[in-house]
């Protein structure tokens, strides 16, 4: 009998780097163009304010800058008011020609004074949006941002220092910091070689400066691969992204073995979600 290892259905969402692709790359095609009408296919991928409202607000605003905070993109308009849009699961925005079909998982149209639409496509329909006059009403609970300055070291460890809670879902909870998700969650304790059960508060302090190193090293490493296409993240022209060939664990299934010692790595359920280690490389201690 063939061995079968069964897969099981767990979809990796976009995360820092996925998000910070798509601005970089919607960035020179949508700056400085105005939004002439906007199609809803589903009014439901509209969270705040209504959907009619959102579309007469939107309509007529030049999108004059876009930024990206912890996993969501922030369209700066004309009027104050931003754009918010979160793309959760299985969300993605595809730059498209004026003459472009959506197909049927395109949920929302963004109309351009050009020849360019952005099409929002979200199989899950999860993805939302939101137009609102302070940003901080949606984002302003996030922790900090991982590659920013102001992220040393001593911030990471203030921020650790009496928490109970497993490392791994810490760089897990957005509003510890914000951007990371289960993919370089994992990348990142691997990089440290510290175990995703480990308490916050028990990491020593050269524990520390080595997970805020690899923190900052995963993110990169995967930016400058235009983020991870291990499920449904494509970048905004249909690309598709290649940080996923630099993972060492993440992608891996049980069974599969650690490309520094060679060990199994081991799968473990932390909060519900699947946690991919070398128990050798990472030992809990
Ligand atoms: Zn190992």
């Amino acid at each position: 009998m063939p061995l079968v290892i069964k897969k099981k259905w767990v979809i990796k969402m976009p995360e820092l780097p996925e998000v910070e692709t798509i601005k970089n790359e919607l960035l020179p095609h949508i700056v400085g163009h105005r939004i002439t009408s906007i199609t809803l296919f589903w009014d439901g991928i509209v969270r705040q304010p209504s959907a009619e409202e959102f579309c007469s607000r939107l309509i007529g605003q030049e999108i004059t800058a876009v930024a990206r905070r912890g996993k969501y993109l922030i369209f700066s308009l004309t009027s104050s008011e931003v754009l918010i849009i979160h793309l959760k699961m299985t969300g993605s925005l595809l730059l498209k020609s004026a003459l472009a079909e959506p197909d049927k998982f395109v949920r929302a149209v963004i109309h351009l004074d050009k020849d360019t639409n952005i099409f929002f496509r979200d199989p899950r329909k999860l993805g939302v949006m939101w137009l609102v006059e302070d940003k901080n009403a949606i984002v302003g609970k996030l922790g900090p941002e991982p590659l920013e300055a102001e992220f040393t070291p001593q911030v990471l460890a203030q921020r650790l220092n009496n928490r109970m809670a497993p490392i791994k879902a810490l760089l897990c909870d957005q509003g510890f910091i914000a951007g990371i998700g289960n993919m370089y969650a994992d990348e990142a304790l691997f990089a440290a070689g510290i175990h995703p059960l480990r308490s916050g508060k028990s990491l020593s302090q050269d524990e520390v400066k080595r997970l805020h190193q690899a923190i900052q090293q995963v993110l990169w490493s995967a930016i400058n691969n235009k983020g991870a296409s291990v499920d449904t993240y494509l970048r905004p022209g249909g690309e598709l992204g290649t940080a996923h060939f630099q993972f060492q664990v993440a992608h891996y299934l049980s069974g599969k073995f650690c490309p520094v010692c060679g060990t199994s790595i081991q799968r473990i359920p932390i909060r519900n979600r699947g946690s991919y280690f070398c128990p050798h490389c990472q030992p809990n201690r």
